[in-house]
């Protein structure tokens, strides 16, 4: 990448991170693990953003096929580096587990969409095409198949499936990236926020904390999510996209064996009874409430899909703000001399957090080029104003 000197000459000193989100921590342990001196600065607590809200499904298939955007420039881009964060997945999450002592429920068993009405064979057969078309690997089950496969699912026509998807136990990686990153030295500071940005002769050169105290960098990776920090380029502004979620108590054989991705709601199973079932999309919602409307219908949506889930109770219910840039893409890179940009993971921040920080690896000069995160660059054309 044409900017990894100009940072990796000046990054002997200390990394700041601005933020402890799926983004932020993933940097801070990455990078801690090569050797630089790494400080990452958190609101609240680690883990405890969108990443604590997250369905977390590593969904490089599905989001790729059924939910991108088919027309945007970067479709193929994108691809090319959900499926490179999935293919990080197994090696981090084995080092992670190592590190941490800490279980991740990492499973790659693939995601199933259940087809249950005609409009959704239609919507089932254009995302095959697409997916074909991407050269997204998928595979059919009939109507007796997806039964066999999954008996507590409601009847349906069949189903597709995206076997090279799977999921992450998204609080326990929260946890678990924390006390990894902490095992590699990284000085985590949390509750206290970042109110601004240092520059002096032409580049950042550190943070200002909410009490007016400084912190010096080397380099700032701000990962900071829909949190804004005063002067950051407008090309980091983040619309919050709130989804709410619901938890049922519910274990196998009423629990999915597999990720279900319906058209119209998901069921991930968690370690121990926990199923989670989401989300709603409300673009520019800043509010992090839930509301009883909404619940109401992801409940109703999640019955539907498993009759056995009339029986049992919501557990819990909560909201998180996804961070979209202005084109939906991430944005990952140099945003201007010693500053530098690891967030936008909007709908797949869980997912593509492990390519983000190797990319921002190689940025710093201590990982190996990562070229499928050059179309991300804050300074690609059109991030401003741009398609969503
Ligand atoms: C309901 C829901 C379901 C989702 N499901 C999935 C999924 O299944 N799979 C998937 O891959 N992705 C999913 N996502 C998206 C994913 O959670 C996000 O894209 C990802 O967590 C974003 O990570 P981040 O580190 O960029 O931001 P965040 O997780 O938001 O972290 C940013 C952190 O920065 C801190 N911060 C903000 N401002 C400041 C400041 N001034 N100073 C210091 N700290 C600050 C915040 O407190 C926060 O902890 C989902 C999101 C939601 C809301």
């Amino acid at each position: 990448m044409s900017d990894t000197s100009i940072i990796a000459d000046q990054a002997a000193g200390r990394i700041v991170v601005i933020g402890g989100g799926a983004s932020g921590l993933s940097c801070a342990w990455r990078l801690a693990g090569a050797g630089l001196k790494v400080t990452l600065i958190e609101a609240g607590e680690p883990g405890g953003g969108a990443l604590h809200a997250s369905g977390g499904m590593l969904a490089a298939g599905f989001e790729s096929a059924v939910e991108l955007q088919p027309d945007h420039l970067l479709a193929s881009a994108f691809v090319r580096f959900a499926e490179a964060a999935s293919d990080l997945w197994p090696g981090w999450a084995e080092r992670l587990q190592a590190e941490s002592g800490r279980a991740l429920g990492y499973e790659r068993r693939g995601s199933i969409i259940p087809i249950f009405t005609a409009e959704e064979s239609e919507r089932a057969a254009a995302a095959m095409d697409r997916a074909r078309a991407l050269g997204i690997e998928t595979s059919r089950y009939d109507a007796a198949a997806l039964h066999e496969a999954e008996p507590s699912l409601a009847r349906a026509l069949g189903a597709i499936v995206f076997p090279r998807d799977g999921q992450v136990d998204n609080r326990a990686l929260g946890k678990a990236l924390t006390e990894a990153a902490r095992g590699r030295g990284v000085d985590i500071i949390k509750g206290r926020s970042v109110t601004g940005l240092e520059r002096s002769a032409g580049r950042v050169t550190g943070v200002t904390l909410d009490l007016g105290d400084p912190v010096d960098a080397e380099a700032v990776i701000l990962a900071s999510g829909t949190g804004a920090i005063s002067g950051a380029p407008p090309v980091m502004a983040m619309e919050p996209v709130k989804g709410q979620m619901i938890a049922f108590a519910a274990a196998r054989p009423v629990a999915p064996a597999h990720v279900v991705r319906g058209f119209s709601i998901y069921l991930a199973a968690k370690p121990g009874t926990r199923l989670v079932a989401g989300a709603t999309s409300e673009p520019g919602v800043e509010d992090p409430g839930t509301d009883d409307e909404a619940i109401a219908r992801l409940t109703a949506a999640a019955r539907a899909a498993i009759p056995g889930l009339v029986a049992a109770p919501v557990m819990e219910r909560w909201a998180g703000l996804r961070p979209r840039t202005a084109d939906s893409m991430p944005v990952i890179g140099e945003v201007e001399p010693g500053l530098l940009a690891a967030g936008g993971g909007y709908r797949n921040g869980v997912l593509l957090a492990p390519a983000i920080a190797e990319a921002l690896a190689a940025y710093l000069g201590v990982g190996e080029d990562w070229p499928s995160a050059a179309p991300f660059s804050p300074r690609r054309p059109g991030l401003t104003g741009a398609e969503r």
